[in-house]
């Protein structure tokens, strides 16, 4: 009897001894567990804001850096630079601009709507390939019209820029019209779009680029539609002085001899 009672708390104390380590192994892993959870929360949080906050710091610098791209000049005398690239983003529907811009168009894009005016992108990047498609078939429209070779080509250069000379071929142009008035035509200027965009365009860097009283300046007609980015700063001062780009890259290089 004794023996037994002697066995059976031994038995006893061993099986209490084998609790006491389970359950300290438990709340070890418990513990562990916690620590773990608290670790991958801390981890998920603060990633994506350092992330984040690199990216926003990166394209604030990008700007800076920018500024000056931005006032890439391409017209009739001066090509789309031969090893010009560009990285493009979507912006509205399959349209395409650099990506740098891009944050500045879905915003203009989102305001004007706030203010109940839709704006319809319905020209974008275009690479000099397409360019050259589009020139032809003007061509073709003077030929088909009576003109000359030399005049059809004369005469397509006023409506559509010759290849490489497009502001279009920067992904730096849009145009923009809105889904109640989508002619490339100059009753553009009659829509709430237009007027929006005279108001506001230059808050996110664009201008009107081919002004109706600047075709002598700018070689291209009077295009309400056609807007160019050059920045929020170089906007401002080209919409407040009423000047083209080519005026104002001609101001500041005379600024910059005196
Ligand atoms: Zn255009």
């Amino acid at each position: 009897m004794k023996r037994k009672n002697a066995k059976t708390g031994k038995v006893y104390q061993r099986r209490s001894k084998t609790r006491i380590l389970r359950q300290s192994i438990q709340a070890l892993i418990f513990l562990i567990a916690v620590i773990l959870l608290i670790v991958i929360l801390k981890w998920d949080n603060n990633v994506p804001n350092e992330k984040e906050h690199r990216e926003f710091d990166d394209e604030k610098e990008n700007m800076m850096e920018a500024s000056e791209d931005f006032l890439l000049l391409v017209n009739r005398e001066n090509p789309l630079p031969a090893d010009y690239t560009v990285q493009l983003k979507k912006v509205q529907n399959q349209h395409q601009v650099d990506d740098r811009i891009a944050g500045y168009v879905t915003d203009m894009i989102d305001n004007a709507r706030k203010d109940g005016v839709e704006l319809l992108i319905c020209s974008s990047y275009r690479s000099v390939s397409r360019q050259q498609e589009l020139f032809n078939q003007e061509v073709d429209k003077y030929i088909a019209a009576g003109r000359s070779n030399n005049e059809a080509i004369a005469e397509a250069a006023f409506g559509v820029a010759v290849p490489g000379h497009s502001e279009h071929n920067t992904g730096l142009a849009l145009d923009i019209v809105t889904p109640a008035y989508q002619r490339l035509d100059s009753g553009f200027e009659e829509t709430e779009a237009f007027g929006w965009l005279a108001k506001n365009a230059h808050k996110y860097g664009f201008i009107l680029r081919y002004p109706k009283n600047k075709t002598h300046i700018t070689k291209i007609k009077y295009e309400p539609w056609h807007y160019r980015f050059v920045g929020v700063e170089h906007a401002r001062i080209i919409k407040d002085n009423g000047l083209t780009l080519e005026e104002y890259l001609d101001d500041r290089s005379n600024k910059g001899k005196n």
